[in-house]
């Protein structure tokens, strides 16, 4: 050990000593600016699949607005009866599970008052911002006798009755099991003008929706659940103390910081495993059918967090809880709350099928899209499931294997970006949409194809276009930025233009608006094709000439005008490469911008080209036909492709109940 490295050794030492020794709090400083802050003590009847519980909201109003009203998420009334908005929308199913005959679920305020003021129970109102449906009991409004004021905070004391519907979507119940989430009032986001898309003070609080569901602002939870004794709670956030309470019951009291929604489940049948990952503490809560699965569970979440940690930035939190649901109520599963993710180990019972991982990955990818960065998932989804659907190609594919990340079973193969390419390819339709619109307005379907699966397919060809550094410094940029904050679709461009100018200068123009006016907004597809190959010998000059050259018939005097013809069939415009191959051996690489219909490249020599391929490195993830990209003179080897798309049909079965989280 030389002397530097000597001092640096003891200087770390000496480092970890003093932190050790310090007590530090979980964060030092605050991580978000804390706006909506609840403390809530609720009580589970595991009988009656009732929770009663008293909420305190602390809410700050952070704009300069006097705000003359609030408005607030009442989830739960999605199940209260048909004819919700949710319940139209999913047709009383979701991902493959359906409502149970008679299992609704519902949300009933029984007090709302602002601490040291007025009563607002009587000036509940329910809204419905999103359509006409008056039936619609998920959001509701409070108008105030007295506006809250610039920089005010205000305490309202709540208390609510939940009912918790048969589990087929996300939250409810099946026998013992409790999936408990989106179960108590929650405020929306006020958006003064110029945050996101406002050009005026609004309050932005969607109804529940059969596909989205997620926007609020950060804070502070300090939650305690009594159950029955003998089952085993998981939560956001970490578990402070339990309490037994000298019945049938006991008291666990959680608390969470910088956290922006809160979720809990209750089973007296999981069984617990703990792990590790540097500072994170793994909770893996497992069902006994299940057990084979720990480690698929365990090691998928540790290749997640380690992955987001050298890619994007730190999980700052100390936790994460991951839930493996009962098959019977595998509608819970697939879903995030912060710190808690919830599986699908159905997903995945057959080795070689790696949807257990592949939805671990998934979800806790949404720690990063839609935790740490709070985008509106209402509005635009694809800033947190289409972010979330690239990651994952990425994780598993490099996890888990390019060709076979998603599946590797009786010598069918497939890799993960593979899958989101098919999810996208595989609609009936992909021009019926653009991937930024509300949730909600896929009406003609296409949510999990645009999403998830289209964003996920022009990310990577972003990433391959850009190179992987300029990408990763994009994500890690956006990251930073916008963690604990609401970006927009906007703000993430933004974030590609700027450090694409200072990475490339002008090599794509002023900016990328371009790119994103095409896959994003745009509905267009993206179609590059090698359309000919023409290899003509160029006869000897005839006739009277003046100078006559002696007649050479020799294979090396032979003289060829070789030509391929490549040709743009979709709408959407991207520089591509062309290689091209010669009889000889030669290669030669062409550029084209792409923005013609066609475009000719000619070659004079000796030599016949014998085949050429149109974006060899398969920059261009998103061109909707690879078949079409390569040509040869000689008869083609069977493409490989065949083999997926005979496995299309499954695979899409597969998506539709698996992709949708
Ligand atoms: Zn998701």
């Amino acid at each position: 050990m030389n002397p530097i490295l000597f001092r640096l050794f003891a200087v770390t030492i000496a480092f970890s000593i003093s932190t050790a020794l310090a007590q530090k709090p979980l964060f030092p400083q605050p991580l978000s600016p804390r706006i909506a802050n609840y403390d809530i003590s609720a009580s589970l009847d595991a009988k009656g699949k009732t929770i009663r519980a008293t909420e305190t909201l602390v809410w700050r109003n952070t704009s300069r607005d006097r705000i003359t009203e609030l408005q607030f998420h009442l989830y739960l009334n999605a199940f209260k009866n048909s004819e919700s908005t949710f319940m139209k929308e999913s047709g009383g199913s979701s991902r493959g599970a359906a409502m149970d005959v008679g299992g609704w679920g519902w949300i009933n305020i029984d007090k709302m008052a602002m601490r040291g003021g007025e009563d607002l129970k009587a000036k509940m109102e329910f809204i419905h911002p999103d359509d006409d449906n008056a039936a619609d009991q998920t959001v509701m409004r409070v108008r105030l006798a007295r506006p809250v004021l610039p920089n005010q905070t205000i305490t309202l004391d709540i208390s609510f009755t939940a009912k918790m519907p048969t589990v087929f979507a996300r939250t409810g119940y099946y026998n013992d099991f409790f999936m408990v989430g989106q179960w108590f009032p929650k405020i929306g986001v006020y958006e003064p003008a110029g945050m996101r898309y406002a050009t005026a003070g609004q309050w932005n609080c969607h109804q529940f929706h059969s596909t989205t569901e997620f926007y609020a602002d950060y804070g502070v939870y300090n939650v305690d659940i009594t159950v029955p004794k003998s089952f085993v709670v998981g939560a956001t956030g970490l578990r402070e103390r339990e309490r037994l309470n000298g019945d049938t019951t006991k008291t666990l009291f959680y608390h969470g910081e910088d956290v922006h929604d809160f979720a809990w489940t209750a089973s007296p049948r999981y069984e617990v495993v703990e792990d590790k990952w540097e500072h994170v503490a793994i909770r893996l809560l497992i069902q006994p059918e299940h057990r084979q699965h720990t480690e698929r569970y365990i090691q998928s979440t540790k290749a997640a967090l380690q992955y987001f940690h050298n890619w994007v930035g730190k999980y700052p939190y100390p936790n994460v809880t991951v839930v493996d649901p009962p098959i019977k109520a595998f509608g819970a599963g697939g879903m995030e709350y912060p710190t808690l993710i919830t599986g699908g180990s159905i997903y995945g019972l057959m080795e070689g099928v790696k949807l257990t991982e592949m939805v671990t990955v998934h979800e806790f990818g949404h720690q990063y899209w839609y935790g740490l960065v709070g985008n509106n998932e209402f509005e635009e989804p694809w800033l947190d499931e289409g972010l979330n659907q690239y990651s994952e190609t990425r994780i598993m594919d490099e996890t888990y294997g390019i060709k076979t990340s998603n599946i590797d079973f009786l010598g069918y193969r497939l890799g993960d970006l593979e899958s989101a390419r098919l999810g996208y390819l595989g609609m009936p339709n992909p021009k019926i949409a653009p991937t930024r619109l509300n949730g909600w307005e896929y009406k003609a379907g296409g949510y999990g194809g645009f999403v998830y699966s289209k964003t996920a397919v022009f990310m990577a060809t972003l990433e391959r276009l850009l190179g992987r550094p300029v990408m990763d410094e994009i994500m890690r940029t956006y990251f930073e930025r916008w963690q604990f904050r609401h970006p927009s679709s906007r703000d993430f461009i933004a974030v590609v233009n700027e450090i694409t100018q200072k990475r490339l200068g002008k090599k794509y123009g002023n900016d990328m608006n371009w790119y994103f006016d095409q896959v994003l907004y745009g509905t267009e597809i993206c179609d590059y094709e090698l359309t000919s190959i023409n290899n003509r010998r160029i006869s000897k000059p005839e006739g009277v000439l003046d100078t006559q050259a002696k007649t050479d018939t020799s294979a090396a005097s032979r003289l060829y005008e070789a030509r391929i013809v490549v040709s743009r069939l979709g709408e959407v415009k991207m520089p591509v490469d062309v290689l091209v191959h010669f009889e000889n051996g030669k290669e030669t690489r062409e550029h084209w911008d792409g923005q013609g219909r066609w475009k000719e490249f000619k070659y004079r020599g000796g030599d016949r080209i014998q085949w050429a391929k149109v974006d060899p490195d398969e920059v261009l993830q998103i061109d909707t036909n690879f078949l079409n990209n390569s040509k040869t003179l000689e008869v083609d080897s069977a493409p490989a492709w065949k083999y997926t798309v005979k496995f299309l049909f499954w695979i899409q079965n597969i998506l539709q109940t698996s992709s949708l989280f």
